[in-house]
């Protein structure tokens, strides 16, 4: 029996479908197969913007024809999207065909779910509320090597004005240290070679003592040729602490993602972010001042309601300041149930597309510079996969940065030293000097 699992969504969407993997593996259902000839499909999904969600109904509509071609076919949605207010009793109504919705909480019992619906040949709706455990108990199905994404916690407390997922995955949890630590040890074992810890918002890890720099440097200080990361952190909780923590530790890549949202005081405020410009300015400074090259990417969002052109104007010239390596850039997007989405002062649909295309321009400026810088330079990748079209090998630097390059042999899980011959954009192409 085959399975076929549909991500939407970011990292900790694509780490829990390789544990839904898992958790499918313990069913019965072997391989991972194309949406024809799978036995059971599995839509795991985002609601953190509209149109993320207008994917899952688009995608959802198309599976209508095949589950009255092929009976047996078990449909199953699960993710951010049916734990959000109303949407579990959406989905019923608009896709009568589904068989199983469950929730963000109910990761651990989607094997129970799949035995009853075999049983008892009826529609399953699981959708639990709050919970303390987390999901430790399930060996997810790694389809990421040579990264492993470890999770060391779950849901959110900061109810940023705007965000949907304190609601639909609810306070935080932290994992235990220990656990995250042997889950880490067994993976630089089997060979891993990059360890991404896993957080809505890691500064915030607590295991008793242990907070998340005394965890990072931990982890770092595990033996074996391996690269650690994180995300995702926030401004308000960064600390000098955790700066020292990267600069001691060479295993912990130089690179951090910092979501800033706005370069408008005031727009920070009514999206709750509880820091300042100037203090996120501050932090880069201090960041720098200790490790100079490290890289910082971020989040930033436009159009926010009552965001005027000159509060727009302030959040590009934060990021002229700041000078990102990379920034991903949207449009404001309602989400029911937020606060933000009962803020009057809507900015016209055109009004966010013209700043976004603006701020998009300055990124990017940005970005082709510092690509630009590298050429002639030597850079170590960890290569990630080949890209078939392009017949080159690809992977990522420790500052984020994508690297090609052409090899005879199989590359993927070596680091590999790379001169670079030219940029193009975001990404570097160059002449492959070394492995290890
Ligand atoms: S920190 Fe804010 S933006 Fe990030 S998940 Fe929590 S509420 Fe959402």
């Amino acid at each position: 029996m085959k399975y076929h699992i549909v991500t939407y969504g970011c990292q900790m969407n694509l780490h829990e479908s390789e544990k839904i993997a898992g958790v499918l593996r313990g069913e019965g259902y072997t391989e991972p197969s194309s949406a024809e000839e799978a036995d059971i499909i599995v839509f795991n999904t985002c609601c953190i913007r509209e149109n993320a969600e207008n994917h899952v109904f688009g995608n959802l509509g198309a599976l209508k024809k095949l589950k009255r071609q092929k009976k047996g076919l078990i449909i199953a949605v699960g993710g951010c999207m049916v734990r959000e207010e109303g949407k579990a009793a959406l989905l019923c109504e608009r896709f009568p065909f589904i068989d199983i919705l469950f929730g963000t909480h109910d990761l651990s019992a989607l094997g129970e779910l799949i035995r009853r619906k075999r049983a008892e040949r009826k529609k399953i709706v699981s959708v639990r509320g709050e919970r303390e455990e987390t999901e430790d108990g399930i060996m997810p199905v790694r389809t990421s090597y040579p990264n492993a994404w470890v999770n060391i916690m779950y849901g959110c407390n900061n109810f940023c004005s705007y965000c949907i997922v304190p609601y639909v995955r609810g306070r935080e949890r932290s994992r235990r240290a220990e656990d995250v630590m042997e889950e880490v040890r067994a993976l630089v074992r089997e060979g891993y070679r990059e360890i991404t810890l896993l957080g809505q918002n890691v500064d915030s890890y607590r295991d008793g003592g242990v907070a998340f720099p005394e965890l990072l440097e931990r982890v770092a200080q595990v033996e074996g040729d391996f690269r650690v990361r994180f995300m995702t952190s926030h401004p308000k909780d960064f600390t000098e602490e955790l700066i020292a923590v990267m600069k001691r530790n060479p295993k912990v890549c130089n690179h951090l993602h910092l979501p800033v949202q706005s370069g408008s005081n005031r727009i920070l405020s009514l999206m709750n972010r509880r820091y300042t410009r100037e203090k996120y300015l501050a932090e880069l400074e201090l960041l720098r001042r200790e490790i100079p090259d490290c890289a910082v990417t971020t989040d930033i969002i436009v159009g926010f309601p009552t965001e005027t052109e000159e509060e727009f104007r302030e959040t590009l010239s934060l990021v002229e300041e700041a000078d990102f390596a990379s920034a991903f850039t949207f449009i404001y997007s309602p989400r029911t149930g937020t606060k933000a989405a009962a803020l009057d002062g809507r900015v016209p649909d055109e009004v966010s597309k013209e700043r976004l295309a603006r701020l998009i321009e300055l990124v990017n400026e940005q970005t082709r510079r510092k690509s630009a810088q590298y050429t002639g330079k030597t850079v170590e990748i960890l290569c990630e996969d080949r890209d078939e079209k392009k017949g080159l090998y690809l992977g990522r630097d420790q500052y984020g940065r994508m690297g090609y390059f052409e090899s005879a042999t199989d590359a993927v899980g070596a680091f590999v030293q790379l001169r670079i011959d030219r940029a193009n954009g975001i990404s570097l192409y160059g002449t492959e000097c070394g492995r290890r």
